[in-house]
């Protein structure tokens, strides 16, 4: 099925919303976005687009952004090193990007793609491939794309309510002034209960802050909201290595309830289906959602551009997708147990870690080959 001409309203112009408009559009789709907000705000600042990301990167025209990462390192609570992850210097690589920047170069290789800001979809027909806006117009089209995240108002339709559900973990995310000499590698501090991320941005002139903590509950209405940085620094106080320096910088942070849905069981019904965190929140402990929402958007186009009539492509989508996606969602899981282990199990798994390491050095990499190593762009998943 030819996409010339076809008409597509997007709802969401996050990383996911954006990347299938620039894929539907460069098929030829006449592409609407539909953005709530009055501009692209991308909150919280850095995101990791690791080689499978790249490649649908690539693949929409777009030059690399953010700076290419060398390393990831695992650390113990007290800073020594665990585990290092030497990343490949060639192929499409792992980069250390600001969001702003991130959206702001999907926004500039969406030309022709009608971008409406202050548009929000308070409803999907999905069968008629119908929006509707808060106003109460209405705009028809031959498919309806639901990129508008945890809270997306076609997820319900086609999957029946299912309130988002607090996943017993917060994250507080902040930026400090950076060290241009520092390099390029991603730590991750690991301790009883919560763990810490950070690497550096734009040249190294900043550095990005995820400090995650488990909590049994999430009593704030909102999802996210300021913070007293005293709060993070009292979470991290046992904390050592070059972590209490960087806390002490802090001088803004906010607090986030990580919330998640169950992985979509339906992802398409007539003329709409879903695509990103809509169809499939994540933790972020593998730093893959947005990356997958990057595969989602190539494949999706992918996947129409070949069959013959769109439900056939979105059947396609959704066999594509939804296993992989399903997988890393467990795998990100997994590191959440793996990261916060308490003693006596932790010293036993960082020794394991260590000398898997010394006997077969790339194995920490590659057990995540089927995450990196992933080329969505050749067709199929
Ligand atoms: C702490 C943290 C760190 C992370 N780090 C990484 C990382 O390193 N790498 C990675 O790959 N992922 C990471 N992620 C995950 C990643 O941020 C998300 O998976 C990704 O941004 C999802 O993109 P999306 O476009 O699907 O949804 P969103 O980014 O949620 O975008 C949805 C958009 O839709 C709009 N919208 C919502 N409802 C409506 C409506 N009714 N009408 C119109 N517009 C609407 C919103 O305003 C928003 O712009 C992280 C997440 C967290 C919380």
């Amino acid at each position: 099925m030819t996409l010339a001409g076809k008409s597509v309203v997007i709802v969401g112009g996050g990383i996911g919303g954006l990347a299938a408009a620039v894929a539907l559009r460069n098929h030829g789709a006449m592409v609407t976005l539909l953005e709530q907000a009055g501009a692209f705000r991308e909150v919280g600042a850095g995101i990791q687009i690791s080689p499978n990301g790249s490649r649908v990167w690539q693949a929409l025209g777009l030059s690399p952004v953010g700076l290419r990462a060398q390393a990831v390192t695992l650390r113990n609570s007290s800073g020594a090193q665990v585990l290092q992850m030497g990343l490949p210097q060639n192929g499409p690589g792992f980069h250390l990007v600001h969001r702003a920047d991130c959206v702001a170069a999907l926004a500039a290789q969406a030309q022709g793609v009608a971008i409406r800001f202050n548009a929000q979809a308070v409803a999907v027909d999905a069968m008629a491939g119908r929006v509707t806006l808060s106003g109460g117009e209405t705009l028809d089209a031959d498919l309806v794309v639901g990129a508008d995240g945890l809270h997306s108002v076609l997820r319900p339709v086609l999957n029946g309510a299912q309130p988002p559900f607090f996943t017993g973990q917060v994250a507080w995310r902040a930026l400090i002034p950076g060290t241009p000499q520092d390099r390029a590698e991603t730590q991750v501090f690991m301790g009883p209960g919560r763990h810490l991320v950070s690497y550096p941005l734009r040249g190294g002139t900043l550095r990005n802050i995820v400090a995650v903590e488990e909590r049994k509950a999430w009593a704030d209405e909102g999802w996210n909201h300021p913070d007293s940085p005293d709060n993070l620094r009292r979470a991290f106080a046992g904390f050592g290595g070059p972590v209490p320096g960087w806390l002490e910088q802090v001088d803004q942070v906010y607090l986030w309830g990580l919330f998640r849905h169950k992985v979509a069981t339906r992802w398409h019904a007539g003329r709409a289906v879903l695509l990103g965190d809509a169809a499939h929140p994540t933790l972020p402990f593998m730093a893959q959602g947005a990356n997958m929402a990057l595969e989602d958007a190539f494949t999706l186009a992918h996947e129409l551009d070949c069959a013959p009539d769109v439900p056939t492509g979105l059947a396609a989508y959704q066999a594509a997708r939804r296993g992989r996606v399903l997988r890393a969602v467990e795998a990100a899981n997994r590191n959440a147990r793996n990261y916060h282990l308490r003693a006596p199990l932790a010293p036993l798994a960082h020794l394991a870690l260590r000398l898997s390491q010394r006997f077969v050095p790339d194995a920490p990499l590659r057990q995540f080959g089927w995450i990196y190593d992933h080329d969505a762009t050749k067709g199929g998943a």
